[in-house]
């Protein structure tokens, strides 16, 4: 039977695998995460709107009555296409998979375009462990302001600064203003939340800018009169702890005292692009995609796949439509379907500003306000993955939207520091023999 090596379990990878059920082909399912992540929602993990595990839920519970299909828990260092195995890690265990036929998913991490230390205060927007921090970040912000006695203390603590007016960006800075103004009101004695500013930044000329001139301008209007500060042609070129510099296109610079930053701008293709382009001669585009065939295939290797958002072909956006219908094509090619070249049918976009307020563009339809927000509601619920995950998702929805709640503020001194914390132990922390499990291994599986 042939053997399917999927690697990755987002979009891409989990709707490939789902895409294959009938098919008669062995899966390999390999992912560094446990859980299969809805990333549009990430922000209002963040925001203590949802749980984790409402966005996140096991890839092998998805996927248990899938017999075809074996899940994986694993990072992958290496492809080696001539050998045609995957060789992938889970803390000190090394584990090589064979496969006849690869589809490669790994998605795209945070870029800082050339500034990685911005990391260390500014997390970004792409992991479960990375809105987890930003939930203890913000929250923790307001916490530390009701014991700073310093007003200028207290401005730096209620000053939250988003870096990058994209979808992610303009989410971003609308919920935590609806947190400051609508949900924390009442809880503290100290401060009033509402105070707080949410400046949100963009070298960009304008906010959402895939989104055309129209939307884009209405978006930005609304973010104004829900208090957003809206800066733009603003270059970040520094930040550390307590502040953030910013460079105006008249080429001033000007420091913006701020506790909580989020890094919601850019993205670079996972590494495993480049494991790939170096043996199969593929090209590499500015953020590290993979250039493919026009089949999703790579020069000469008609035996490997590429979908999502590592794959560079024709300039489609990085988005979960691309990924799925990338992967369905993949899918079809394997089960000897030949769908021929990979075409996206683009079913539009949007993203939300505010409670009840979001924008949408759909074939040519441009709107904004709360028909497009209840289109964005209706089509999430519809691609959040499993039945319990969309009720619960809904009722934490009516807890935020209808009334003023958060239910998932729980924030653990743990997540906003561990990141910070590991990096400083280093990366020989398992290697050294501290793996908790104590059993180094390299096993090759059938
Ligand atoms: C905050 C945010 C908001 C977004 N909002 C929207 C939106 O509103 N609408 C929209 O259409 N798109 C949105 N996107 C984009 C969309 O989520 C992506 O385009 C989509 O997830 C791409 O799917 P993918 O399968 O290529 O990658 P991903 O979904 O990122 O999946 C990558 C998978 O690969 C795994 N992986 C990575 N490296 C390795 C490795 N070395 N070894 C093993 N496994 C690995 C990861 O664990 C993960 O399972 C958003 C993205 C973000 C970050």
């Amino acid at each position: 039977m042939k053997r399917i090596v999927i690697i990755g379990s987002g979009f891409g990878g989990l709707f490939a695998a789902k895409a294959l059920k009938r098919a008669d082909v062995e899966i390999t399912l390999i992912a560094k995460t446990s859980h299969h992540l809805f990333q549009p929602l990430l922000y209002q993990v963040a925001t203590g709107i949802l749980s984790e595990g409402e966005i996140a839920p096991a890839t092998r519970e998805v996927l248990r009555r899938q017999k075809n299909a074996t899940v994986l828990l694993g990072e992958v260092s290496d492809i080696d296409v001539a050998a045609r195995t995957v060789t992938h890690h889970l803390l000190d265990r090394t584990t090589v998979t064979p496969y006849d036929e690869l589809i490669v998913a790994a998605g795209a991490g945070q870029s800082y375009f050339g500034n990685d230390h911005f990391a260390r205060y500014a997390p970004g927007m792409k992991s479960i462990d990375d809105a987890l921090e930003l939930r203890g970040r913000i929250f923790g912000a307001f916490e530390l302001a009701e014991l700073a006695t310093d007003p200028g203390e207290i401005d730096k603590l209620l000053t939250f600064v988003v870096v990058g007016a994209g979808p992610t960006g303009v989410e971003m800075a609308g919920q935590i203003t609806e947190l400051a103004r609508r949900a924390l009101p009442g809880d503290f004695r100290n401060i009033d939340p509402r105070t707080a500013r949410v400046v949100l930044l963009d070298f960009a000329p304008k906010v959402l800018t895939s989104f055309g001139d129209h939307l884009s301008d209405a978006a930005a209007k609304h973010l104004r009169e829900i208090d957003v500060e809206v800066q733009l042609g603003a270059k970040v070129v520094d930040l550390d702890r307590d502040s953030i510099t910013v460079e105006d296109a008249d080429g001033s610079r000007r420091s913006i005292p701020s506790f909580c930053k989020i890094w919601a701008a850019g993205v670079a293709a996972s590494d495993l692009g480049k494991v790939l382009a170096d043996q199969t001669g593929a090209e590499l585009d500015r953020a590290g995609r993979i250039k493919t065939n026009a089949d999703l295939t790579l020069p000469g290797h008609a035996e490997i796949y590429v979908v999502g958002d590592m794959a560079s072909l024709n300039g489609y956006p990085g988005v979960a439509q691309v990924a799925i219908q990338g992967a369905r094509h993949a899918a079809k090619s394997i089960k000897g379907k030949n769908p021929g070249d990979f075409t996206y049918k683009d079913k539009g976009s949007m993203a939300t500003v505010s409670r009840f307020h979001a924008v949408a563009s759909v074939k040519n339809l441009r709107f904004h306000g709360f028909l497009a927000w209840l289109l964005w509601l209706a089509v999430h619920i519809v691609y959040i993955v499993g039945f319990k995950s969309r009720i619960t998702t809904v009722l934490h929805w009516a807890v935020s939207f209808v009334g003023r709640g958060r239910s998932e503020r729980v924030a653990t001194e743990q997540q906003v520091l561990a990141r910070l914390a590991l990096e400083h132990v280093g990366a020989d922390f398992v290697t050294l023999g501290q793996d908790p499990l104590q059993g180094a291994d390299t096993a090759r599986r059938a």
